[in-house]
């Protein structure tokens, strides 16, 4: 059934119909031109009475000035939108106030070079995956027009969207590293993560004690008295952190990380072992060098084939057995994130940690033994919060592809606000609220 609305309005006026299709409040058309490919279209404010800003007294129109913005597209190709300004002066000579020229946000912000409904559309374009160039295209102006509104009305909208983050009660702190093109040099920044809704809270410049501290500052009481976990890498600093100023979180060493380590000592024992075996890296033939890949998969995705391969490849090039007991140390700790009871889990990497301890242990595994006793209680919290750095690290991921699609990120508030924008879940819908004058 078809629903006929209540409140149809038929408009027959041209002046209105104009109008109403130019979508812009307050304004009047004065022309629309097509030359070639290009739109044009010349507004003017409808003025009402218009009074000197310091004394209130009468005004007179001096000049008209011109600009001309960059609209959003019609059927396809790119406008352009001219505003003949008003340039008032006041009429009482002894007045201080010279000339200004009227303006409304409402159609362009000052110094933006869009209107504001392109600089929006485009924001959430670019927000929402598009790069800067393709936009830059449709809308028929340069990389840095586009980007410049970005910045600007989508700095606005994460800074106005205060309900994007009170949600959160566990948060992740992740090193991503980024290379500055200027330079060459290579910064470290600190990804702040909800790790349970997967959503970016903030980029900082930093990954020290002081700014990342300082962060959790400003975020207020409120904030942090909600946040009951805190995931982390074995970093020293965070651990530092959270315990400065989220000293009733409990701390969660990430899973991943923490298996990441023990495949890297058992990498490390697989190349030393070789070459004292073979006296050279691994080459092609050589055992060592075949079973690489098949250590670092889970046990349990072994083909019956491919466990009997890792075992007879073992025992060609490892006759101490050091790398078949780094092999069993990197599954024993697998095993205790797969365990599903706190208190067996925990006794599991107490064991774990004893043995790896022992003097007998090839000394990466020694050193690994003391990673885990450093970290101990934290990595067993993970079986009290089930959660991990994870959606850290995939939207990591998708910081990475912000960078490629922007490669020319000059700037660190540029990377922030794309990567925020991107990752952040903001409210779109707050978009349409924003002002910028
Ligand atoms: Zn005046």
């Amino acid at each position: 059934m078809i629903q006929q609305s209540r409140s149809t309005f038929v408009i027959t006026d041209p002046t209105e119909i104009v109008r109403a299709l130019v979508g812009l409040k307050d304004v009047r058309v004065l022309a629309y031109e097509r030359r070639g490919p290009d739109t044009r279209l010349v507004i003017e404010q409808t003025l009402d009475e218009v009074r000197c800003p310091r004394c209130a007294g009468a005004a007179r129109v001096k000049d008209r000035p011109v600009v001309t913005y960059i609209d959003l597209p019609v059927f396809g190709s790119p406008m352009r939108l001219t505003w003949r300004k008003h340039r008032m002066r006041c009429v009482d000579p002894a007045c201080a106030m010279t000339t200004w020229v009227l303006r409304d946000h409402r159609i362009a912000a000052v110094s933006c070079l869009l209107t504001t409904r392109a600089a929006k559309w485009a924001t959430e374009q670019v927000g929402t995956g598009r790069s800067v160039k393709e936009v830059a295209a449709e809308l028929g102006c340069e990389w840095h027009t586009i980007n410049d509104a970005v910045l600007t009305y989508g700095g606005a909208l994460l800074a106005a969207d205060k309900k994007r983050l009170t949600k959160t009660t566990a948060i992740g702190l992740d090193e991503t590293n980024f290379v500055r093109l200027a330079d060459q040099h290579t910064s470290y920044a600190t990804t702040v993560c909800d790790v349970t809704n997967h959503q970016i809270i903030d980029i900082l410049a930093s990954r020290h004690f002081v700014d990342v501290a300082q962060w959790m500052a400003d975020q207020g009481l409120d904030w942090r008295s909600r946040i009951t976990y805190g995931a982390l890498d074995m970093s020293a600093t965070y651990a530092a952190v959270y315990s400065a100023m989220l000293p009733r979180a409990a701390q969660v060493v990430d899973p991943f990380h923490a298996v990441a380590l023990a495949n890297r000592a058992l990498d490390a024992i697989r190349r030393r072992v070789q070459i004292e075996q073979l006296g050279h890296r691994g080459r092609r033939d050589d055992p060592l060098f075949q079973v690489r890949r098949l250590l670092t998969r889970a046990e349990e995705s072994l083909t019956p084939e491919a466990a009997e391969r890792l075992g007879v490849l073992l025992s060609l090039g490892d006759p101490t057995a050091e790398v078949a007991v780094a092999y069993r140390v990197k599954e024993r700790l697998r095993d205790f994130y797969r365990e599903s009871d706190p208190a067996l889990a925990e006794a599991l990497l107490a064991d774990l940690r004893d043995k790896c301890l022992a003097r007998s242990m090839p000394p990466e595994i020694r050193r690994l033994g003391r990673t885990i006793r450093t970290w101990f209680a934290k990595m067993c919290n993970f079986h009290l919060a089930r959660l991990t750095n994870g959606p850290t690290e995939s939207l990591n991921n998708l910081i990475k592809r912000i960078k490629r699609v922007g490669f020319g990120f000059r700037n660190f508030e540029n990377y922030r606000i794309r990567a925020l924008l991107y990752a952040g879940k903001p409210n779109w819908r707050v978009l349409g609220s924003i002002v910028v004058r």
